[in-house]
């Protein structure tokens, strides 16, 4: 890691402002999870105690470039003043109009301000260079700790960085690390996992995996367009037609690299997706007339379960059916569970797989489960991510 961290720069005093990830689910006004905000603390709690004013940023939610109460910060605001009994945290009214620049002003050392939601301005997810510059002059430096929207090229991740000294915080840095340092050189049998619902989402991250793994267990829905181009019976399963080719030349690629390609062997069948009291087992691959896969069959979560035993290092991402069902859950959750018995290195690659392990109370069972999805589908994809790119060396 070459990249300058917080311990690099000094912020005695100065303005400092963070871009961290509070992007968390809340249901009727409380936050069911607060997982992203405790993972910032680390950052927050070093630069408090190395003398800095604290500006934090996040977007939560989708409000769409405009202000809209429902998406308002203000109830993260509430839990970080609970994590952080003894220092003052301020909310501003807005993101960088006049009550954000007063508050950020009179900001004192110790103590904590959090800006409104950034995507209530429509400029921060087109990178604005005004809206930047608006940012920039808020603070004296700038890090970015928020992994979960790293992969974006917004004013926040990525354009304000260029105006100030800049640095990357803990949570950051223990992505990068946990997540390059297993999939570069990793223990072998490398095993990559992919589940989900769209083969078009996945491509490149296929594409990719087939350099490196040694086995590659394909589920969930993006199943079924592989197993159609087999020439297999898929029901009214989901499927993309216009990646049957695609799917055959990864298949192709999968076989000259002399990677095992895994996909399920059996499944779960309903005749549509909500039906959770006429389900059945398939026999084999072919999925019934009206009928439609939602999860893996008890043959193959025997098949992959074995492969996953025996690995040294597992990446998983998306789930192997539709586990928001728990009746379709049980795939998943399998998979959830062998995974802890790995004698080597997992890693959950955020989103829909890491709710299904933490739900299952098996996080601490994992060497990592990231805090962003995307993000962590593109270090997957050997891609570098521009909120990192664009911080300075050290
Ligand atoms: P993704 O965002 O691509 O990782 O997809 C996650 C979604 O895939 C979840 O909401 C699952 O319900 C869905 N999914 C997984 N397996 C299936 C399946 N067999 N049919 C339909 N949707 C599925």
């Amino acid at each position: 890691m070459n990249k300058r961290t917080i311990k690099d720069i000094d912020v005695y005093d100065k303005s400092v402002i963070v871009r961290v990830d509070f992007n968390v689910p809340v249901i009727d006004g409380k936050i069911t999870d607060d997982n992203r905000i405790v993972e910032a603390m680390p950052t927050i709690k070093y630069l408090l105690e190395k003398g800095a004013k604290i500006i934090l940023m996040s977007h939560l939610g989708r409000p769409e470039g405009k202000p809209n109460k429902k998406y308002s910060l203000k109830i993260v605001s509430q839990r970080v003043q609970e994590l952080l009994p003894d220092n003052k945290v301020i909310m501003a009214k807005d993101v960088t109009g006049t009550d954000a620049k007063e508050k950020a002003k009179k900001l004192k050392m110790g103590q904590v301000l959090i800006l409104e939601n950034l995507r209530f301005d429509a400029r921060e997810e087109e990178n604005d260079k005004t809206f930047c510059k608006e940012l920039a002059s808020l603070a004296e430096v700038y890090v970015n700790d928020a992994f979960g929207t790293a992969h974006r090229k917004h004013a926040s991740t990525y354009g304000v960085a260029k105006l100030l000294p800049n640095a990357i915080g803990f949570l950051i840095e223990k992505e990068l690390n946990l997540i390059c340092g297993s999939i570069e050189n990793p223990k072998r049998p490398f095993v990559g996992i992919l589940g989900g619902a769209k083969v078009k989402d996945k491509i490149g991250i296929i594409d990719s995996l087939l350099n490196t793994v040694d086995t590659l267990i394909i589920g969930g829905g993006m199943a079924y367009t592989f197993l159609s181009a087999k020439g297999y019976k898929i029901g009214n399963s989901l499927f993309d037609e216009s990646n049957v080719k695609t799917a055959k030349d990864l298949m192709k690629k999968a076989e000259e690299k002399g990677v095992n390609l895994l996909l399920p062997v059996d499944f779960v069948e309903t005749p549509n997706f909500d039906d959770v009291i006429n389900y059945r087992y398939t026999k084999d691959e072919n999925i019934s007339d009206g009928y439609e896969g939602v999860d893996i069959g008890k043959k193959s979560i025997k098949l992959f379960s074995k492969v996953v035993k025996k690995a040294k290092t597992v990446i998983w991402n998306g789930p192997v059916g539709v586990f928001e069902k728990k009746e379709f859950a049980v795939g998943t959750y399998a998979i959830a569970k062998k995974l802890t018995k790995v004698k080597g290195t997992t890693i959950i690659g955020g989103g829909d797989s890491a709710s299904a392990v933490i739900n299952m109370g098996l996080a601490d069972k994992m060497t990592h489960i990231s805090t962003g999805g995307g993000a962590s589908l593109k270090l997957f994809e050997g891609k570098v991510l521009p909120g990192v790119d664009v911080i300075d060396n050290i």
